[in-house]
């Protein structure tokens, strides 16, 4: 029987044609060719002024969170559930991450929660967009500004998704990006930072390129900064691919499409929501099994692998990590959000890369509908 991988990219002649013609002939002068038409093609999709495309996600992160002016004594609010590329930053910066509680319906950063974690410190905010779904951007917004707090949209799971047609990624002062391989749209590793403000955007260009006004004297710094630019070779990759983002996009919504009627008359399966007016991507596919079952994600994953099926923990929450042991909160965090902690342990990313058939979905999800069957007989039994 054949692997069903979790995650894969799309790549086509298209892809092919545009690599192999920045690595022929995009060198000396022509280097940003692929980078310009890239960016340009990326912030008009996004509806921005502004994208710089960037090695990774994570150096997005760090980037938008330098240019807001974060350091030691400051402390940046992120939803305890995601993945630690959200928050690593902070603390390459000196500053500590807060954690605070999702939403039971969006999974995202609860507006509550969020107001609630406010301090003196707070300077920013790491909202994440996860699987591709929007947390309540209007209450975010309208929390953070009352308290002058910045706003970093983590849009690396949701291209494509909208809300009320404004697409994900432009909610924030600055918007993230990523295009790992397992991403809607993939350059290999990459990532792309956005904004609308023309004073982060020039912030963002000089502590990209190792503190140096672009244009200006050669080999003249002004700071001790980061070097943190794309290779022609994944910019022209990213070109094709942003090209394509209608088909990729349309994609990972069949697929969704697919999961969504298999499971639709089984109970005690929640897949990912689309709220009224908000349009998601699903960048993964989530299932979060009702407790009632009594099968942990792991067990779940388990039983998939020894069927060829690959599939992925839903986040642990990031209070749980070791990584965080010491961060102060982070026990706190443990007890007071309740939501991130009841949802984590039963849920489950689907396979739902680019080469996923409907004939492919039909398998996972009988294949999960088997194991659930097997464990609510053998609860009969008991
Ligand atoms: C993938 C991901 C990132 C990090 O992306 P990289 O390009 O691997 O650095 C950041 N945040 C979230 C929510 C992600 O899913």
């Amino acid at each position: 029987m054949e692997r069903i991988a979790v995650a894969g990219p799309s790549i086509t002649e298209k892809e092919v044609a545009y690599v192999a013609d920045a690595a022929a002939r995009c060198w000396g002068s022509n280097a940003n060719e692929y980078h310009d038409r890239f960016e340009r093609a990326f912030a008009d999709y996004v509806g921005v002024n502004h994208a710089v495309a960037v090695p990774s996600c994570t150096a997005a992160i760090h980037l938008a969170l330098a240019a807001l002016g974060v350091g030691p004594g400051d402390e940046v609010i992120v939803p305890d559930i995601t993945w630690i590329a959200t928050a690593a930053p902070i603390r390459y910066l000196g500053a500590q991450p807060v954690f605070a509680d999702i939403d039971p319906e969006t999974w995202c950063l609860s507006p509550s929660a969020f107001e609630r974690a406010i301090s003196r410190r707070t300077k920013a905010v790491v909202p994440v967009d996860l699987y591709g779904g929007m947390p309540d951007f209007s209450a975010l917004r309208e929390i953070a500004e009352s308290h002058q707090i910045a706003v970093v949209e983590d849009a690396a799971e949701a291209l494509g998704s909208a809300v009320h047609h404004a697409r994900a990624g432009s909610f924030g002062d600055v918007g993230v990006f990523s295009f790992h391989g397992s991403k809607t749209m993939t350059t290999g590793e990459g990532g792309m930072l956005v904004t609308r403000n023309p004073d982060i955007f020039r912030r963002v260009l000089f502590l990209r390129d190792h503190g140096r006004v672009p244009g200006e004297k050669m080999f003249w710094n002004d700071e001790v900064a980061y070097k943190y630019r794309m290779s022609t070779v994944q910019a022209a990759l990213g070109l094709a691919q942003i090209e394509r983002i209608a088909e990729l996009v349309a994609r990972k919504r069949q697929i969704f499409a697919w999961y969504a009627e298999e499971f639709a008359d089984v109970p005690g399966v929640t897949l990912n929501v689309e709220p009224k007016g908000c349009e998601n991507s699903y960048w993964m596919v989530t299932a979060v099994l009702d407790s009632a079952y009594g099968l942990k994600k792991e067990q779940v994953m388990a039983a998939l692998a020894l069927r060829q099926i690959d599939s992925r923990p839903f986040f642990y929450p990031l209070s749980s990590l070791p990584a965080f042991a010491t961060t102060p909160g982070a026990a706190r965090a443990q007890l007071e959000n309740v939501v991130s902690y009841r949802i984590s342990p039963w849920g489950i990313n689907l396979p739902c890369g680019m080469q996923m058939t409907q004939t492919k979905v039909r398998r996972v999800a009988d294949t999960i509908k088997e194991i659930l069957a097997v464990r609510s007989s053998a609860c009969k039994a008991a």
